[in-house]
C-alpha cells in the first residue's frame, strides 16, 4: 500500500476528509464487466443478467451466465443473460456465451442503438460441443448494443403497462405488499364490492418469461374491455402483472431474491413476494367463489397444465371451453398436461386446495413471437367470457 494511499484511508477513517460514504468519492467512468481496447460490457441495467466476461479483443468476447444464488435443487435452468456491448467504431465480432455447466436455451436478441429488438439471425449462432458454450458472429455498429437472451422488459416497463391499463380500463392500481428487496408489488383491481365470483390472473414469477407476461397483457387488456362493456358485472377482477420484481430486475433465471422459486412456495408461503399475495387473493376471495385462476409462463413449448376434469369444484367449463378455442385457432396445438407438480406448492395446486378452482398455468413457447403470445392470451380470456355469459 503507497504511503499516499495509508493517508488517504486514515484520514477517511478520522472522517478528515469531510465524506459521507462512498457516493462522494471521485467517479471514475461506469465499471465495466470488461474492456479491451475499442471494446466494453455492460450489465449495469436492470434486467442484466449476473455475467463475468473477458475481451480478448475489440473483435472477441466470452461471456459468462451465473445462475443466482439458489436454496433449492434448480428446477429447470433458464441460462440468462443480458448485456450491453459498447463499441467505438463499427466491426465484426465473436461473442463466446459460456453456460458453464448449464445448456443453451434462449435464441439471442439483439438491439443495435436507436433500433428495435430483433432475433439473431440463426446462421450467425453456432451452438457448441455439449450445447454448453455458444458463438454469435455479429457485425455491431459503434455505440451501444443490447444482446439478450429475450427481449428486455423492466419493472419499470410493467409498472409503465400497468399504469396505461388501470387508466384505460378503470382498474385501481393497489400495493398489496414490498419484495424482499423493497419493490412495491402491484396488483390491477375492478369490480363492484358485492360481486359474488373472483378471477385471478398473475404472471411473471420466473424473470426470463418474456412470452407469458406478453400473454398475460393481452389476456389482460380483453378482461378490461369486457369490464368496460359491463360483461363482467358479477365478477371481481385481480390482475398481477409482476409477481417477482426482484427477479426480473436482478436477472434471475428463476429465483426471487430469497433464493426461492416462488411457484414452488405456494403450500408454504415463506417468501414476502407468495405471503403478500396470498394475502390479496384471500381478502378478495372472502364471500366469493373463485371462478378463474390463471398464471402466465413460458417453457420450451406453448401448453397448459391443468388438474384433472371432475376434481374441482369451479372450472372444468373454462377448462373445456379454452380448450376449444385453442384447438380451433392454434397451430400446434398446445398440449394439456394433467396433474403435473400437483404436491410442488405451485399457484395452481394451492388455489384449488385452498378455493377449489381448477387453477390453469398456461405456458407460452419461449420462442413465440408478440404476436403469438397475445393470440393465446385473447383466446384464454375469450373463454372466460363465453363461461362468465353462460353463469
Ligand atoms: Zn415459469
Amino acid at each position: 500500500m503507497t504511503l499516499h494511499l495509508r493517508s488517504f484511508l486514515a484520514a477517511l477513517a478520522a472522517g478528515g476528509l469531510g465524506l459521507t460514504g462512498c457516493a462522494t468519492l471521485p467517479q471514475t467512468e461506469t465499471a465495466a464487466l470488461c474492456r479491451a481496447e475499442g471494446v466494453s460490457l455492460h450489465a449495469d441495467f436492470p434486467t442484466a443478467g449476473q455475467h463475468r466476461c473477458l475481451a480478448r479483443s475489440a473483435e472477441t468476447v466470452i461471456v459468462r451466465t451465473d445462475p443466482e444464488v439458489a436454496i433449492a435443487p434448480r428446477i429447470n435452468p433458464s441460462p440468462w443473460f443480458a448485456f450491453d456491448i459498447e463499441r467505438e467504431e463499427a466491426g465484426p465480432i465473436e461473442i463466446v456465451l459460456d453456460y458453464g455447466g448449464y445448456r443453451h436455451r434462449y435464441e439471442p436478441r439483439i438491439r443495435r442503438p436507436g433500433e428495435d429488438w430483433q432475433r439473431v439471425d440463426p446462421a450467425h449462432i453456432e451452438v457448441l460441443e455439449e450445447e454448453n458454450r455458444a458463438r454469435l458472429t455479429l457485425d455491431l455498429p459503434a455505440g451501444r448494443t443490447r444482446i439478450s437472451a429475450q427481449p428486455t422488459y423492466t419493472p419499470a416497463d410493467v409498472a409503465g403497462w400497468s399504469a396505461a391499463f388501470a387508466d384505460a380500463h378503470g382498474f385501481t392500481a393497489i400495493e398489496y405488499g414490498r419484495s424482499l428487496e423493497g419493490r412495491p408489488l402491484e396488483a390491477l383491481v375492478a369490480g363492484p364490492a358485492d360481486a359474488g365470483r373472483l378471477l385471478v390472473a398473475l404472471t411473471r414469477q420466473h424473470p426470463p418469461e418474456y412470452s407469458g407476461g406478453r400473454a398475460f397483457e393481452a389476456f389482460a387488456t380483453v378482461i378490461g374491455e369486457a369490464h368496460d362493456g359491463g360483461a363482467l358485472a358479477g365478477y371481481r377482477l385481480v390482475l398481477v402483472p409482476l409477481a417477482n420484481p426482484d427477479g426480473m430486475a436482478n436477472g434471475h433465471w428463476r429465483l426471487n431474491s430469497g433464493g426461492m422459486d416462488l411457484n414452488r412456495d405456494w403450500f408454504e408461503a415463506e417468501q414476502p413476494e407468495i405471503a403478500a399475495l396470498q394475502a390479496l387473493i384471500r381478502r378478495e376471495a372472502e364471500g366469493r367463489d373463485v371462478e378463474v385462476f390463471l398464471d402466465f409462463h413460458s417453457t420450451r413449448r406453448t401448453l397448459v397444465y391443468n388438474p384433472p376434469a371432475g376434481i374441482a369444484a369451479r372450472g372444468d367449463a373454462l377448462m373445456a371451453e379454452m380448450a376449444a378455442r385453442f384447438e380451433a385457432a392454434l397451430d400446434p396445438q398446445p398440449e394439456w398436461i394433467e396433474g403435473h407438480n400437483a404436491e410442488a406448492g405451485t399457484s395452481k395446486a394451492w388455489a384449488l386446495q385452498t378455493f377449489g378452482v381448477a387453477g390453469l398455468t398456461v405456458e407460452l413457447a419461449d420462442e413465440a413471437s408478440v404476436e403469438e403470445s397475445h393470440a393465446v392470451g385473447r383466446l384464454a380470456a375469450e373463454a372466460v367470457l363465453a363461461v362468465a355469459a353462460d353463469h
